[in-house]
């Protein structure tokens, strides 16, 4: 067994405990980052896949994410448009394809200003609550005791603007059922993307891509911690007191002044905390999950969608896939389209055999693009449900209720033991923008203590 000493262990080379490391590192202070997986960059992971290069997880960069602009241009990474040239397509729940441009889906002209009317009042509440502390909004407890779609049922009585409007925060982004959380959760997740309009413009928050691939980011943080960066070692055991951590993986332990769990939140129990953690975090770790979808990647031999003067932008709340895009990567001749199937949609399709399941998602994205959708010369499936150091997709969130509960404490220290994750934002929250902004925060706080 090696045994280490360092200032700092961080637990999971992610996006978030890599921003911290290297940001601790450049401040002179030693650390050790100890990572599950035999690769860092947690959910983000380009990879190839019968030669055709695959963005796993996270991609796109959006003109907001000013921590992660930043660190782009700190490693030196080029990003490139998102092609959008041409019409979206709108389906209906009666199947009608609809071609349109702008934001607003084409429905009657009622639904419109209904979808406009909630846009306008969820703008209002996203920037008066705001994404930093939304549990100490004197409507927290109100908002955060009524479900998504509840609260939309509360809103108007047309159910396709009902249907759109819940699209962009359930499927799209908390990646759960609208019933499943609440208001105020859906208002934290418009608030960290700045605002519910930003998160209706596709050409906003789908907006760059990394040429190469975002797992750059983590591999070239990697990089330069060199041999200060541990992969395949899953840490089992973390011991603490008021001023020192040890971190007990499987083939090694690190000693260390502070440790920084870097891991989603709905991993923290995979850990044995000695002593355990306090009552309070015990008890709200158990109202933080994950999400759940499926990212489905078909590459062609050409973009052919784009001969037909579309996009490649899709949606319908009524389609197995709810949304898709072209996402064919830069000079490359091949088009790609991605889609996503999200929460019982997704969990139906794994209860169905392999070509079945493809058979019906190339079917759907047929419905957006014609036939030629249905014969991929690359098809693949991106299952984040099944990665033991994941389990899920995009990230977690709280249950009804737990948001305004146990908001205030979630990024708070326990001893050493601080908390960095994506899925911990204010800004940039569930995104690789939080992930490094969290980093940042939690290697502030360490150095802060130093002085
Ligand atoms: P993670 O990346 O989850 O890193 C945590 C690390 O901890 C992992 O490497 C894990 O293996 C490791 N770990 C876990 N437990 C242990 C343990 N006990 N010991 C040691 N190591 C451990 N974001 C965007 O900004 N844009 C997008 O387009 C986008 N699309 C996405 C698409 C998909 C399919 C997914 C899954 C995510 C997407 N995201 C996107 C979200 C984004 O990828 C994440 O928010 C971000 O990468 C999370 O970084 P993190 O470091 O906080 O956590």
């Amino acid at each position: 067994m090696t045994e280490l000493q360092r200032d700092v262990v961080i637990i999971g080379a992610g996006a978030s405990g890599l921003t911290a490391a290297t940001r601790l590192w450049d401040a002179g202070l030693s650390v050790a980052v100890l990572e599950a997986r035999d690769r860092v960059g947690g959910r983000l992971w380009t990879n190839d896949i019968e030669g055709a290069t695959l963005e796993i997880g996270g991609q796109w960069v959006s003109p907001d994410q000013d921590a992660l602009i930043e660190t782009l241009a700190d490693l030196g990474l080029d990003t490139y448009s998102r092609y959008r040239e041409g019409d979206s397509v709108y389906i209906n729940a009666e199947g009608t394809l609809t071609r349109f441009t702008g934001e607003i889906f084409p429905v009657e002209a009622s639904t419109q200003r209904e979808m406009e009317r909630l846009i306008d009042v969820l703008d209002e509440l996203v920037a008066e609550i705001g994404p930093r502390e939304p549990w100490a909004h004197p409507r927290a407890e109100e908002l955060d005791s009524v479900t998504w779609i509840e609260w939309l049922e509360g809103q108007t009585d047309d159910v396709e603007a009902r249907d759109n409007i819940a699209l962009f925060i359930a499927d799209a982004m908390i990646t759960k059922p609208a019933h499943a959380f609440s208001a105020l959760q859906a208002i934290l997740m418009a608030a960290s993307a700045g605002s519910f309009s930003n998160l209706v413009d596709a050409d906003f928050i789908l907006d760059k891509r990394v040429i190469g691939g975002l797992q750059q980011v983590p591999l070239l943080l990697a990089d330069k911690l060199g041999d200060d960066v541990f992969l395949s070692q899953p840490v089992r055991r973390l011991e603490y007191t008021a001023g020192s951590v040890r971190a007990v993986a499987d083939g090694m332990t690190v000693s260390a002044r502070h440790a920084i769990v870097a891991v989603p939140p709905n991993l923290y129990s995979r850990i044995d905390f000695q002593p355990p953690l306090p009552r309070r975090q015990q008890q709200m770790h158990q109202h933080l999950s994950l999400g759940f979808v499926i990212k489905v990647h078909a590459v062609y031999e050409t973009p052919f969608w784009r001969n037909a003067g579309l996009s490649g932008t899709s949606f319908s709340p009524y389609e197995i896939v709810h949304e898709a895009y072209d996402n064919s990567n830069y000079e490359d001749p091949r088009g790609t389209l991605v889609g996503f199937v999200s929460d019982r949609k997704a969990d139906h399709l794994f209860s169905l055999p392999a070509e079945e399941r493809k058979r019906i998602i190339l079917t759907s994205l047929s419905h957006y693009y014609g036939e030629e959708a249905l014969s991929p010369v690359v098809y693949y499936e991106s299952d984040w449900g099944s990665e033991e150091w994941t389990r899920g997709a995009y990230a977690a969130s709280f249950d009804m209720g737990g948001l305004h509960r146990y908001g205030a404490d979630l990024r708070t220290p326990v001893g050493p033991i601080h908390w960095s994750c994506s899925d911990l934002a204010a800004e940039g929250y569930q995104h690789v923008d939080g992930a490094i902004r969290m980093g940042r925060e939690t290697a502030d706080a360490i150095l802060s203590d130093r002085t």
